[in-house]
C-alpha cells in the first residue's frame, strides 16, 4: 500500500531534528509551534497557532510571529496570504511540494489541494520558466458559506 502524504508527514516528522538541521536553537516554544504546524493538515494563521498552543507553551503574539518568520526564512514552513490578506503558514514537508490552496472568500477557510501533488512544473503552467512560484490560490465559497448564501 502506498502511504498518503499525510501518513508520511506523521512518520517522518521530528521537530528537534528539523531545528538542529536549520541551525536554530531548541526552545520549548519553537518546538511547540513546529509540532503544531506539522500535526495540522490545513494551513494555520498566527492567531490559530497562538490559540492552539498548549497552555504551558503559550507565548505572546510577538514571539509567535518571530518564530514563524525565522521558520519561513529557513524554508521550514511556507507562508502565503489569503484573499483577505491574512497570512497562513504550513509545514514545508519535503515530500509535499508546493500545491494550490482553496480559499473561501467569505469565512477564509483554507484547504490544501494535495491532489495536485505529483511534481507539477508550476513555472511551466504559468509559462515563465524563470519565475519562482510561491503561492497557487483558488478561491470560491465553502459548503457552509454556500448554504448560508442560498
Ligand atoms: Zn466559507
Ligand atoms: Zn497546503
Amino acid at each position: 500500500m502506498h502511504d498518503s502524504p499525510m501518513n508520511a508527514k506523521a512518520l517522518e516528522f521530528n521537530a528537534e531534528e528539523t531545528l538542529r538541521r536549520a541551525g536554530l536553537q531548541k526552545t520549548a516554544q519553537r518546538l511547540a509551534v513546529l509540532d503544531l504546524l506539522a500535526r495540522t493538515a490545513e494551513p494555520l494563521t498566527a492567531a490559530d497557532i497562538f490559540q492552539r498552543l498548549p497552555e504551558e507553551q503559550r507565548v505572546n503574539r510577538v514571539t509567535v510571529y518571530r518564530i514563524l518568520s525565522s521558520y519561513t526564512r529557513k524554508g521550514i514552513i511556507r507562508e502565503f496570504e489569503s484573499k483577505k490578506g491574512i497570512h497562513h503558514y504550513e509545514w514545508a514537508q519535503p515530500l509535499v511540494p508546493p500545491h494550490p490552496h482553496f480559499n473561501c472568500r467569505t469565512c477564509g477557510t483554507m484547504i490544501c489541494m494535495t491532489a495536485f501533488l505529483s511534481p507539477c512544473p508550476w513555472e511551466q503552467v504559468v509559462n515563465r520558466p524563470d519565475f519562482i512560484i510561491e503561492n497557487i490560490s483558488i478561491s470560491g465559497l465553502c459548503g457552509l458559506c454556500r448554504q448560508q448564501n442560498e
